[in-house]
């Protein structure tokens, strides 16, 4: 019998409690934790990512700063306000929302975000401290299926865990992570070849892939950890994961769903990692 790990429910709980640990912060510090998003150009997606990010800012206490910028800005402009944000104390993280607009070099502009207030955790440095397990900022979505395993007691030490994907923001850092959680990793991608043996080792399957309903009941091990992180629709326009659940489902100790799943925890990590921002800057 499989159990499901409600994202939705889980990252419910973690926003409560983040609520709390922030309004302490604000006591202790006389001053409230602060999020910049910069947002270029008019993507439809990129709004509603914005606004849901800004939503939860709210929600937990955090202050948000939104910048929105027309389409037409310059690397210049960009640049100018990413370096005012970088020394502005009242600001504890900053995020810009990608992608930018073609014109734009996003490397050159990301690298103007101080380490310490990288909260989306896509510098060269925070990946690199990742990759030596070292103290750093870790992407939202991998560290939330992390945050999702733990929520189950699920022992990654030791296990063989499988990684379908290899993007910079998914798939690599979930790779990292679960290295640094004692686990034996296999990081899967389109060249791999004989992915369904690959896949059906796995103690833990991570699906990371952008392919709507790709893992399929027979590249799945009985008894494993079923992580979907995709976001897809299905032929009937349906929002959908990588792994076909409904035949999944009865091979797994545990599967996440989709929606409701790995989706809900990854702007609850942003706020969680903007907390923890703010906390090691204090200190400092
Ligand atoms: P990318 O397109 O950047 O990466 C997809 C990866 O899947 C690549 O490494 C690619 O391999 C691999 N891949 C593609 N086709 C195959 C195949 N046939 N067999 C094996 N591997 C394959 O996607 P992202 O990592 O950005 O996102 C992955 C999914 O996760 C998407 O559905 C996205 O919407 C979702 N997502 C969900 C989030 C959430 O909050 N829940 C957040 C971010 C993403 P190769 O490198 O060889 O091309």
């Amino acid at each position: 019998m499989y159990e499901i790990i409600d994202g939705k429910k889980l990252a419910g709980e973690m926003r409560a409690r983040l609520a709390v640990d922030v309004n302490s912060f604000k006591i202790d510090n006389g001053r409230q934790i602060g999020l910049a998003v910069v947002l270029v150009g008019n993507d439809n997606a990129s709004q509603v990512y914005v606004r849901n990010k800004i939503k939860a800012c709210g929600e937990v206490g955090i202050k948000s700063f939104a910048y929105y910028l027309p389409s037409e800005t310059t690397q210049e402009q960009l640049e100018e306000l990413l370096k005012a944000l970088a020394s502005d104390n009242d600001v504890d993280g900053i995020l810009v929302q990608l992608p930018l607009p073609k014109h734009l070099n996003t490397d050159k502009a990301l690298k103007l975000i101080p380490v310490e207030k990288d909260v989306d955790g896509f510098s060269e440095q925070n990946i690199g401290r990742l990759a030596t397990n070292e103290e750093c900022l870790v992407a939202c979505t991998p560290n939330g299926v992390m945050k999702m395993l733990e929520s189950k007691n699920i022992s990654v030490r030791g296990k063989k865990a499988v990684v379908v994907g290899r993007s910079n923001i998914v798939g690599r850092p979930m790779a990292l992570l679960l290295l640094n959680a004692d686990a034996t990793v296999t990081v899967c991608h389109s060249k791999t070849e004989n992915l369904k043996k690959e896949c059906r080792e796995a103690d833990i399957l991570v699906a990371a892939i952008g392919k709507a309903k790709f893992i399929t009941a027979d590249m799945v091990k009985e008894g494993a950890v079923v992580i979907d992180v995709g976001m897809n629709r299905d032929e009937s326009g349906k929002l959908c994961g990588d792994v076909d659940f409904d035949n999944v489902k009865e091979r797994c100790s545990f599967i996440t769903p989709v929606p409701g799943g790995v989706g809900p925890m990854t702007i609850t990590m942003l706020m969680y990692n903007t907390y923890v921002a703010a906390t090691r800057r204090e200190k400092r």
